[in-house]
């Protein structure tokens, strides 16, 4: 089923007494569970896709469609609750809150969803179960590593239970083994969700995306599957090299 769709959707900004365009006629579908990753030079429109998606900016031109519902004329107000309900955001550099702790930081994504304390606290307690630091729940960022600080940042994605996680070079702050670590999350999370990654990581989108879309300068390129889903699901082996095998 269609999740998402983009039809001609055009996208500029002006600069000085210039406009710069920067999505140009972009048409694409998502199905509800695709591990999809934008590659492309940088100021190619990869990041003013995501935001589009995501409502954090608006489209000149052209529909996002969502579950079948055009946004043509959605209000301010629909785009926070579509963001709200939706969306879960992941970022480079993790966007954490310093002085609060990695149960805080969660807990955070839930406070204009009306739902208790003890049932925030028992959220985000589960949340960060599933991303393996439920040892490190009090700590602040700072006690932490990259890696741990990106799973909180991942957990803080997921605790609304969104659809669609949109993650905007999540491993680029990171080393490669602690980069295996976050991929390895975001598969799980892909395998009932709609996950799209920018990422200049041709490598890691090779390895773990079902899809990938390439940009050049506000077009599409190419987009390609160079991993089916039934491969992507497949029990994962890790070999000597901690490469990735499918059985
Ligand atoms: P990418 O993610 O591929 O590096 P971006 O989507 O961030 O590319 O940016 C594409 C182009 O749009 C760049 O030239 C950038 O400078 C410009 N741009 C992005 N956001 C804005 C903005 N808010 N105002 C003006 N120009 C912008």
């Amino acid at each position: 089923m269609s999740k998402l769709k983009l039809v001609d959707i055009d996208k500029s900004y002006r600069t000085g007494d210039r406009y710069l365009r920067v999505l140009n006629k972009i048409s694409l579908e998502f199905r509800e569970s695709e591990f999809v990753s934008i590659l492309g030079p940088s100021g190619s429109g990869k990041t003013t896709l995501l935001n589009m998606i995501g409502g954090l900016d608006h489209y000149d031109s052209g529909d996002l469609i969502i579950n079948n519902e055009s946004t043509k004329h959605f209000r301010d107000k629909d785009w926070d609750s579509y963001r709200n309900r939706s969306i879960g955001f992941v970022f480079q550099n993790y966007n954490l809150i310093g002085h609060q702790s990695v149960l805080q930081n969660v807990e955070i994504s839930m406070t204009l969803s009306g739902i208790s304390a003890d049932e925030r606290k028992e959220r985000a307690t589960e949340a960060l179960k599933e991303v393996g630091l439920e040892d490190h729940i009090n700590k602040k960022p700072n006690q932490l590593s990259g890696g741990q600080m990106q799973r909180v940042a991942i957990a803080r994605a997921l605790v609304n239970n969104p659809d669609i996680i949109l993650a905007d070079e999540p491993t680029g702050a990171l080393d490669s083994k602690t980069s295996t670590q976050v991929m390895d999350i975001l598969r799980e999370v892909a395998k009932t969700r709609l996950v799209i990654m920018v990422t200049h990581n041709e490598e890691i989108a090779l390895e773990y995306s079902t899809r990938i879309i390439r940009f050049l300068d506000g077009k599409i390129q190419s987009d390609s599957h160079p991993l089916s889903e039934e491969k992507n699901n497949a029990p994962v082996i890790k070999n000597k090299k901690n490469k990735r095998t499918s059985m």
